[in-house]
């Protein structure tokens, strides 16, 4: 089969880490006989120094004519960068935020799963990390308190700041049924999270997950608060299977989630809405401390790859492959520095990537 894909570099160590994902996509591709067609586009700081603009309308184009984006990361040094003297719609991060928008990516997916060749990195304490852990958040992306009315004014010489957190039952639903969809494939488990006992819209955000459950019997449905979520991911990570949360909770809670892995450099994420189409990139940021120096762990992005070939090309077989030649070079010992202990092969971002494409069989 033929598919496109707009990739997207981006910034920092982005155009390193997605050159090890497209060669890994490629070995995918004569080995189980597919084409893989890369359509090039600019976001971000790449975009600015081009267009002046995060996001142009051509790369918007570009994008909706894509079956996925894989994309790398964007922004810089956020002290010293010139894409942050820019105004707040100007900088590289409003591109993004524009461009989830714009292509309706309601659902973020954020796996955050244990290695155990990696248990060392996990700051929790052994009798939890051994216990492994396997969990998957879905975010709301697009609604909640990031995309609501706020303003700051001035009232009698002070200064009030207000965001509005809305949600409406269609934007909860939709979301809910992407989350039992992938709980249904996964251990048939979801916790719902919100804060039900203070705000309006999680008491609506429980009611219309409790509905959706209705149709899935099959699937667990907990509800639990997110304060009480926080503490759980360190307490007992293994208890999860998909945590279905509103924009703002899922944004900290995956962060948390992430670091109980020890490994930022290993997390894919996926963005999706109810079609095939989904972007797909790593959990972490462009990382310019480390960018074209040849160190930047490739997983995440690789991992990001294999998530597009079973969420959007449907290509099950071949995300596994992918994965499971993650999982092979890493038994046999080869780390990137961000992941490297004592008694590890340190490699750098190409020859982790070598290594990958090379355990793809
Ligand atoms: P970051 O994730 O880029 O880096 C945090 C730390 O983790 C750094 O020390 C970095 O070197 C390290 N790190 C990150 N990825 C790594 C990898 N693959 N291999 C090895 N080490 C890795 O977060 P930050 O420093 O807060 O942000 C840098 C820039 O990235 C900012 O401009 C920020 O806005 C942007 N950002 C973009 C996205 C995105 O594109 N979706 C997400 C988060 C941050």
């Amino acid at each position: 089969m033929d598919y496109k894909i707009g990739v997207i570099k981006g910034d920092g160590i982005g155009p390193e880490i997605v050159t090890e994902a497209m060669k890994v996509l490629n070995k995918i591709g004569e080995v189980y006989g597919h084409q893989f067609y890369y359509q090039e586009i600019l976001l971000g700081g790449a975009s600015i120094d081009v267009y002046g603009v995060p996001l142009s309308d051509e790369s918007l184009q570009l994008a909706r004519e894509s079956e996925a984006i894989l994309m790398g990361s964007i922004g810089g040094n956020t002290t010293t960068s010139p894409w942050y003297q820019l105004p707040p719609n100007l900088r590289p991060e409003a591109g993004l935020l524009k461009l989830r928008k714009e292509l309706g990516l309601f659902a973020n997916m954020r796996p955050a799963y244990l290695y155990k060749e990696l248990e060392g990195a996990c700051p929790l304490k052994k009798e939890i990390s051994e216990q492994g852990f396997d969990l998957v958040i879905m975010r709301e992306l697009t609604g909640g308190l990031y995309f609501g009315e706020r303003k700051t004014e001035e009232i009698d010489g002070v200064r009030y700041a207000t965001d509005t957190l809305t949600y409406n039952e269609d934007e909860i639903r939709r979301i809910a049924i992407r989350g039992f969809d992938i709980a249904r494939q996964r251990r048939k488990k979801l916790t719902s999270v919100d804060k039900a006992n203070v705000l309006d819209s999680s008491r609506l955000w429980r009611e219309i997950v409790t509905d959706v459950a209705k149709d899935y019997p099959d699937v667990t449905l907990e509800h639990m608060l997110v304060d009480n979520c926080a503490m759980q991911l360190v307490r007992d990570p293994a208890q999860f299977d998909v945590i279905l949360t509103e924009n703002m909770f899922g944004d900290i809670l995956s962060d948390e989630a992430s670091m109980i892995t020890g490994s930022i450099g290993m997390l894919s994420s996926a963005s999706l809405r109810d079609d095939p189409f989904g972007l797909y990139e790593p959990s972490h940021g462009s990382a310019p401390d480390i960018a074209g120096q040849n160190i930047a762990n490739p997983i995440a992005t690789i991992l990001s790859a294999a998530m597009m070939l079973r969420y959007s090309f449907q290509l099950e077989k071949e995300a596994e492959a992918v994965e499971k030649a993650v999982q092979i070079v890493l038994e046999e010992g080869y780390r990137t520095i961000d992941i490297h202990s004592d008694n590890t092969k340190l490699v750098g971002t190409k020859e982790m990537g070598d290594f990958i494409t090379k355990r793809i069989l």
